[in-house]
């Protein structure tokens, strides 16, 4: 008889793991994948996006249009997960499994920091990135400020890589020298978890195109009032604040019983399965893994994709009776 594989999320890590398996396990096995957005979008490319640079055809596609052969697409949101019973539970369906891989990726905290919600734009976010195209023919003030106030965002590249598209969109348009922008955040200096190289060229990078680091900010709140963002014991204005929420857990893997410190599921970084449950997988953006270094790898679609096709040839070792021998490389370790 054959294994039923579920995979919950189909994002970067879920959906090229379901490929792999499908690829590596005979029809006998079932592999369903529950993803609960209709639209799915390469946050990717938003940066591109919000400067005009893509268009939302080339980062979004409908779940329903998703190339998957021979895997089952399960629309709906997995609402529970029960390790013993090997359950899991959407809205209107209960699910069996022998085998789980979680990918369900990393919310939100949109109430830190403080204010940021209310008053400014949202990075990480298609409606964030719209808004930006959309404001930027119209915007006439100067100060621009970007705020990354943790290292736990997605992507820790991505608030300098939005800070250098605009820079560019305004040079282009001949209005570099009228706008400032600036980059509070909380890395002691930019991309720091990169090494002290990538470190240096980025800084440097960035002072030649004009943009304002303000490293180790610890930021306070946001005032969208009186369009001040407090860091620390000072003050500072801007006209337009587009800023990033720190990462959070999935309330979903606490309360399953199978999160580690901070609320996150902690596989085994060698194989990606849990520690206590042999069964059940983890890859992407809802796990931490510590970095030789003591740091938390970043939260990168492709250390997810990495870590996804690592989980699945390990699942597929598995099924087959094998021991998991496949070994995640710790790329940006
Ligand atoms: C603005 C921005 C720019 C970025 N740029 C880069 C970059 O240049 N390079 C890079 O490597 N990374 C980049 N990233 C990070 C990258 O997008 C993520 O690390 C990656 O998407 C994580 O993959 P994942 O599969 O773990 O999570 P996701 O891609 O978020 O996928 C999770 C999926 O699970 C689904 N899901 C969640 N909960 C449930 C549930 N309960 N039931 C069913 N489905 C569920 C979601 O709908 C989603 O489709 C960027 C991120 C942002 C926000």
């Amino acid at each position: 008889m054959g294994a039923t594989i579920v995979i919950a999320g189909g994002g970067a890590a879920g959906a090229p793991a379901a490929r792999s398996l499908r690829r590596k396990l005979g029809a006998e096995h079932r592999i369903i994948l529950v993803e609960q957005k209709e639209t799915l979008v390469n946050p990717a490319l938003l940066p591109l996006y919000a400067v005009g640079k893509k268009k939302r055809r080339h980062f979004s596609r409908e779940r329903s249009r998703m190339s998957l052969p021979g895997i089952e697409l399960t629309a709906g949101r997995v609402l529970k997960i029960d390790p013993g019973a090997k359950k899991v539970y959407t809205g209107g369906e209960e699910i069996d499994f022998d085998l789980l891989l979680i990918a369900t990726g990393a919310e939100l905290d949109r109430s830190r920091p403080p204010g940021a919600a209310e008053a400014g734009i949202d990075l990480q976010s298609l409606e964030g990135a719209e808004k930006i195209y959309a404001a930027l023919p119209y915007f006439r003030g100067t100060e621009i400020a970007i705020v990354a106030p943790s290292a736990g965002i997605k992507c820790p590249a991505g608030p300098y890589e939005y800070a250098l598209l605009l820079e560019n969109w305004f040079n282009r348009r001949g209005r570099s020298r009228d706008i400032s922008i600036t980059i509070y955040t909380s890395e002691s200096a930019p991309l720091i978890l990169f090494g002290e190289r990538t470190s240096r060229a980025l800084a440097e990078l960035l002072l030649k195109r004009r943009i304002r680091l303000h490293p180790g900010a610890r930021i306070r709140r946001i005032d969208g009032e009186s369009k001040t963002i407090f860091v620390d014991r000072d003050r500072f204005s801007y006209d337009l604040l587009l800023y990033y929420a720190p990462v959070t857990p999935p309330p979903l893997v606490g309360e399953s019983g199978l999160a580690g410190k901070g609320g996150w599921l902690r596989p085994d970084p060698r194989t990606m399965a849990l520690p206590l449950e042999s069964s059940i997988f983890a890859a992407g953006d809802v796990t931490a893994i510590d970095t030789p270094r003591g740091e938390l790898l970043p939260k990168l679609g492709a250390i997810a994709h990495l870590q996804s096709l690592v989980a699945a040839a390990n699942i597929a070792r598995l099924v087959k009776g094998q021991k998991p021998d496949r070994a995640y490389c710790g790329f940006a370790g």
